[in-house]
């Protein structure tokens, strides 16, 4: 039957749309979450837009956070520390 071959294709197809639309998706919003920007956002944009979206995201690239103002101090401090080391402020 030519119709089930068909709809095979059509399964391939949207499995490897799918796939594609994921490979654009997953690393742009890993890569938005570590920059502190909209990471769902951006990875709805790349699964819709791919390439558009891939360079939409390249041209807002925020820096990645890795530091962040102690809430008692003011100090700048590693976003992984438990202390703060100038004040010892537990974040
Ligand atoms: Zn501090």
């Amino acid at each position: 039957m030519t119709s089930d071959a068909s709809l095979l294709l059509l399964l391939l197809i949207a499995v490897i749309l799918l796939a594609v639309s994921l490979g654009f998706a997953i690393p742009i919003g890993v890569s938005a979450s570590h920059r502190g920007m909209n990471s769902i956002g951006w990875a709805a944009l790349a699964f819709f837009t791919w390439i558009v979206g891939l360079v939409l995201f390249l041209l807002n690239l925020q820096p990645i956070i890795t530091d962040t103002p102690c809430p008692a101090c003011g100090n700048m401090i590693p976003i992984d520390h438990v202390f703060c080391p100038f004040c010892g402020h537990r974040g």
